[in-house]
């Protein structure tokens, strides 16, 4: 018998959903509802590959949620609401508290509350998302799956900052990453297509977009993640900076008396690639820029490439060697370009890079170094969405105790 999953990722005014059929892994649908709150809501549906598109108002989550299902019956993806087994909500950050994805409860909920703070543009909205569903779906099974549990198996030495201790002890101050879920997909993924298990995965993953964060994965386990304490940490991204010294915040508040607020937008919203270039937190316009001989845009690439080209080779040195590296998200799965730069500098810890591979390589799975190459280099689709039904559909097993 299948169990029906949906996979559900909430921000503070829109709803990505995706609905599988377990154990099959089938893709019955997706969509997302974008500008909720505002007059020219966008419900946006994927059915046998035909796009659905609709504009309304839609007043919040709730009245999401109660539209979605509608349409899910409508389309008859299922017969009735309670169909749907399991729901698996994307939380961006689960602090120190999860190192797994969880069946909902009230505790459960007063800790991702609690850890608000951390997370203010994420948390809140991913909450006010899963009540919707819960109100609307009391009797199925809701799972919370966290963007840093992967990383809570890091060694204390990867993730303690050299600050005075107590701030670890009674501010949480710490790495804790992002992009785990993705990263986490990756590692699997590669352990699939290279028919080894997880625990003989010693890899590096990229996983270059608008935000990116590159992970050393030791022993099938997280061992470092480039993001920090907050997804602003680690290499350069589409408008945030990546990692900085730190004295030039405490410069800058001295200099212009920034409020918190203004400084937080120069770092996320300015910086990065369109604070670099002045053209685009595009990498495709900023490509474009550069291949026309924009100085500006050959240096942000300059610039974007060492960074990644730094976290790569130290993560290697780190890990004591890998034996491959994966490439995904927007950037990592497009950008030829990006890839040439970046493997081009890793002679020195084994990569034999194939320009023709590369070339062909665009949106699919697929090695980009040579047959010989010591290290290998391969490009794999992210899939986000499978990983979240994948833990929620263990949970809901689980619950059922079912094999
Ligand atoms: P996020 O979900 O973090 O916004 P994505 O993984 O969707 O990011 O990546 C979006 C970014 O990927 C875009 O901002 C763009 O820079 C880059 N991108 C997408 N397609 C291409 C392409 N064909 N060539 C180069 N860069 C691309």
């Amino acid at each position: 018998m299948s169990t029906i999953v949906m996979s559900v990722n909430a921000g503070s005014s829109s709803l990505k959903f995706q609905v599988f059929r377990m154990p099959e892994e089938e893709v019955l649908t997706q969509g997302n509802i974008e500008r909720i709150g505002l007059e020219d809501s966008i419900f946006g549906i994927t059915v046998n590959g035909k796009k659905l598109k609709e504009t309304q108002h839609i007043a919040n989550h709730g009245e999401a949620v109660k539209i979605l299902m509608d349409k899910l019956m409508e389309l008859k993806i299922v017969n009735d609401l309670n169909d749907i087994d399991a729901i698996g909500h994307r939380i961006v950050q689960g602090g120190s508290y999860f190192d797994h994805s969880v069946k909902v409860d009230e505790d459960v909920v007063s800790k991702v509350d609690e850890l608000a703070a951390l997370a203010p543009l994420h948390n809140p909205a991913a909450l006010v998302g899963y009540r919707a569903f819960a109100d609307a779906l009391p009797d199925c099974v809701h799972t919370f799956v966290f963007d840093t549990a992967f990383f809570q198996t890091m060694p204390p030495e990867n993730y303690i900052y050299p600050l005075p201790y107590e701030m670890y002890l009674t501010d949480k101050i710490r790495r804790y990453g992002a992009h785990g879920t993705s990263h986490k997909y990756l590692t699997h993924r590669l352990a699939e297509i290279q028919n080894k298990p997880i625990d003989e995965m010693n890899i590096i993953t990229c996983h270059l977009g608008g935000g990116a964060s590159i992970a050393a994965v030791k022993n099938g386990r997280a061992f470092k993640i480039s993001m920090g304490f907050t997804p602003l940490g680690g290499i350069m991204m589409g408008t945030r900076c990546g990692d900085i010294d730190p004295a030039i915040i405490v410069y800058l508040f001295r200099k212009y008396h920034y409020t918190p607020d203004e400084l937080d937008d120069v770092l996320n919203k300015k910086s990065g690639v369109l604070g670099i270039s002045g053209i685009s937190s595009d990498t495709r316009d900023v490509e474009a820029a550069a291949r026309d001989g924009n100085k500006r845009a050959i240096l942000t690439f300059d610039i974007y490439v060492s960074r990644v080209v730094e976290t790569i080779a130290g993560y290697y040195g780190l890990m004591g060697g890998a034996d491959a590296i994966v490439f995904t998200a927007g950037i990592g799965e497009n950008s030829d370009f990006i890839r040439r730069n970046v493997c081009k500098r890793l002679k020195c810890i084994g990569v034999e890079f194939s320009d023709q591979r590369n070339k062909e390589m665009r949106g699919r799975e697929g090695l980009i170094s040579t047959d010989e190459s010591k290290m290998k280099v391969y490009v794999i689709p992210t899939n986000e969405e499978l990983m979240i039904a994948r833990d929620a559909y263990k949970v809901w097993k689980h619950e059922h105790n079912v094999e």
